[in-house]
């Protein structure tokens, strides 16, 4: 029997990321309920930057994964978790009471590959949309579109890490086949009716070439997409990497606005290319503050009803914004 929750479709009972095996007949998860994290984050720290504007998500993660990337930032429970990573049991329905006690609009899986998970993830999603949360993950993309259906029943968003466009990339740096899959799901989600956000880690001399044509070809899907790049954090097995120039990958990304204006160059103190401006008139739209590594805050909102105040062009942005001024209650807090 095998496996079809991602495009290594492995043959049970081998099972690359060890999350699942043969049980009664079906794909059943080892592990299921099983997490190693969660802690409150911002839309902004997801990163989230054209949809619900500075609202609170609970941020969830298990461990393992169908990837071994050389950067990985979460090695110790994506990759190595037999490196004594603490696990706890909470069920979906306890999830949900936890995002709502911490006034969360949604859930956010991450850290670990949600597609390795994905049934307790889903029995999570079910919950929450009783409940009326927003959810949706960040993933490396490499599901079965089968998987892709699966998702975009219950997850109103996804930010999809798209590492490079080559499959040798994928093959030497992120232990995947082929970029192919990937490239797939983000034209077939872009093609849905899902929120969708891209992200890329740029390793000096890797594929610092590649981000004109990244951006081209996210433009040709559609050019309102928002597209994170971060530089390389040296980790794992790229510790002793120098993280990219900064001048250097600003200049790129003030180009590729030119073609896929919602570009954006978040992980440096003081990073300006954090902000939306209006594609038209140039007016910031959003004000955004970098802290450290991958998060950011919201500093100032601008838009009315998506649009610019200041030429009326309609701006890509789902949800509302959160307006923490705002002294009513939290359906008077979403001006
Ligand atoms: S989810 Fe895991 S077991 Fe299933 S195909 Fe992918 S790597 Fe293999
Ligand atoms: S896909 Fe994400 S979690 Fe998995 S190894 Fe790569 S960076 Fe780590």
């Amino acid at each position: 029997m095998r496996c079809n929750y991602c495009e290594w479709r492995c043959k049970m009972p081998a099972s690359i990321c060890h999350m699942y095996e043969e049980r009664d007949g079906r794909i059943a998860e080892v592990y299921p309920n099983q997490w190693t994290t969660y802690y409150l984050t911002n839309a902004e720290g997801i990163p989230l930057f054209h949809g619900w504007p500075n609202h609170q998500f609970l941020q969830l993660g298990a461990f393992n994964c169908n990837a071994s990337c050389a950067y990985c930032i979460n090695s110790r429970v994506a990759i190595e978790p037999e490196k004594k990573t603490f696990r706890f049991q909470l069920e979906p329905d306890r999830v949900v009471k936890i995002a709502q006690k911490a006034n969360c609009s949604g859930i956010h899986f991450s850290i670990n590959e949600v597609t390795v998970n994905l049934p307790s993830a889903l029995a999570v999603a079910k919950e929450a949309k009783k409940e009326g949360l927003v959810v949706g993950c960040s993933s490396n993309g490499y599901f079965t579109q089968e998987v892709a259906d699966m998702m975009l029943e219950y997850f109103d968003f996804f930010n999809i890490s798209l590492k490079s466009l080559s499959d040798d990339y994928y093959r030497k740096h992120a232990g995947l086949k082929s970029a192919a899959f990937v490239k797939r799901n983000i034209e077939y989600l872009a093609a849905s009716r899902t929120h969708l956000e891209i992200t890329t880690t740029v390793v000096q001399t890797v594929n610092d070439h590649e981000i004109t044509a990244i951006a081209e070809y996210l433009a040709g899907i559609d050019p309102q997409l928002p597209w994170h790049i971060f530089r390389l954090l040296p980790e794992y097995k790229m510790k002793d990497r120098t993280p990219p120039d900064i001048k250097e990958i600003s200049d790129k990304v003030q180009e590729c606005r030119k073609t896929l204006p919602n570009t954006y160059f978040s992980n440096y103190i003081g990073t300006q290319l954090i902000n939306t401006l209006c594609p038209s008139c140039g007016q910031v739209l959003i004000e955004r503050i970098c802290a450290q590594s991958c998060g950011a805050f919201l500093s100032a909102y601008n838009m009315k009803n998506s649009t610019c105040p200041n030429c009326g062009t309609a701006v890509k942005m789902t949800g509302s914004f959160y307006d923490t001024s705002c002294t009513d209650d939290r359906e008077g807090k979403v001006c």
